[in-house]
């Protein structure tokens, strides 16, 4: 690989927008312009991790690397130099058409008061929650008219999923919550319930925000997931489903010491449980804390919360939890 190749990716991609992409905050702005926060790289107490934006570069005054942001996401994703390039590759050809989509359909959101209603009926009401998640809406057949007035191809659009074959929107009267590579989109209407635009849902939900945490929560969906941040939780992660990829079981195995709470459904045929418990020994064999949290029957923590659940019963359901 060229010099030449390496110093036009770095431009291309700054280390403060790669980091701000993986949902990293500044907490202190110091002199010169640099920024000071928690290190995502170890698990900080005190933020240590500083970033000079106007040269790229970062250094962490607790775990003591430092480097530009190809050396960041060596580290930050455990790969060697050559995965870093290609992974840098892809965050940017992809990256500005996620974004776009993402803006286009929380602004869609506002403009639906079906799409509220549902989110409402949901239990899902507070707008920090919302934000915070970037929940959108996609009505249908709007979106790849508005990117292509954005100079974006229509094999562009058809290549990532958000439109078919026939050239309509893939997502129709969906609430959408983006994912870091994908698309989940939840029906409001008669459709499916469930849908992901067709690539790999990829690794547990904003993992990154919570790798470090000595307490986590999985729980199966993104509904769970909201219900629970409003009620206050935010060690929590979602696995898109019951059933974990490769790269989450080896994410909930990573060497870090920790207790993992799996709030899954509870369904009155109790497969649920079963799978909880299949769960929950996978990972006690590879030397983790599981634990299984039971909710009451035919509940999941969405459905617990909207139910009218406290967070007060739901920590007493985690004290409750067993191996
Ligand atoms: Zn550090």
């Amino acid at each position: 690989m060229s010099w030449e190749a390496v110093t036009a990716l770095k431009q291309q991609i700054p280390l403060h927008e790669y980091l701000q992409a993986q949902h990293w905050k500044p907490v202190r702005h110091m002199a010169g312009g640099k920024l000071l926060g928690l290190c995502p790289l170890h698990r900080d107490r005190q933020p240590s991790f500083l970033v000079d934006p106007a040269k790229s570069l970062f250094y962490c005054y607790g775990c003591g690397r430092g480097g530009d942001v190809i050396r960041f996401v060596e580290l930050y994703h455990g790969v060697k130099f050559s995965q870093a390039m290609a992974l840098l590759r892809a965050s940017f050809s992809g990256g500005c058409l996620f974004h776009d989509i993402t803006t286009f359909y929380q602004i869609q959101l506002q403009r639906h008061p079906e799409a509220i209603r549902y989110l409402q009926q949901r239990g899902i009401y507070e707008s920090h929650v919302i934000e915070d998640l970037d929940v959108g809406y996609a009505p249908g057949n709007c979106l790849h008219p508005w990117l292509l007035t954005l100079g974006y191809s229509l094999p562009d659009l058809q290549r990532i999923g958000v439109v078919n074959h026939q050239g309509r929107d893939t997502f129709s009267r969906r609430i959408i919550f983006p994912l870091e590579n994908n698309l989940y989109g939840r029906s409001i209407g008669h459709a499916a319930p469930h849908r992901l635009l067709p690539h790999t849902k990829g690794g547990l939900y904003r993992w990154n925000q919570v790798q470090h945490c000595s307490e986590i929560i999985l729980v199966e969906g993104l509904f769970d997931l909201a219900s629970l941040w409003q009620a206050g939780f935010r060690n929590v992660t979602c696995s898109l489903g019951i059933r974990l990829n490769p790269l989450q079981l080896r994410q909930l195995c990573d060497p870090t010491a920790r207790t993992v709470y799996l709030a899954l459904d509870s369904d009155d045929n109790g497969s649920g449980q079963a799978a909880a418990r299949q769960l929950s020994d996978c990972l006690c064999q590879q030397g983790v804390t599981a634990k299984v949290v039971d909710l009451p029957e035919d509940h999941d923590p969405n459905s617990f919360f909207a139910a009218g659940g406290t967070a007060d019963h739901f920590r007493r359901l985690l004290e409750q939890a067993h191996p």
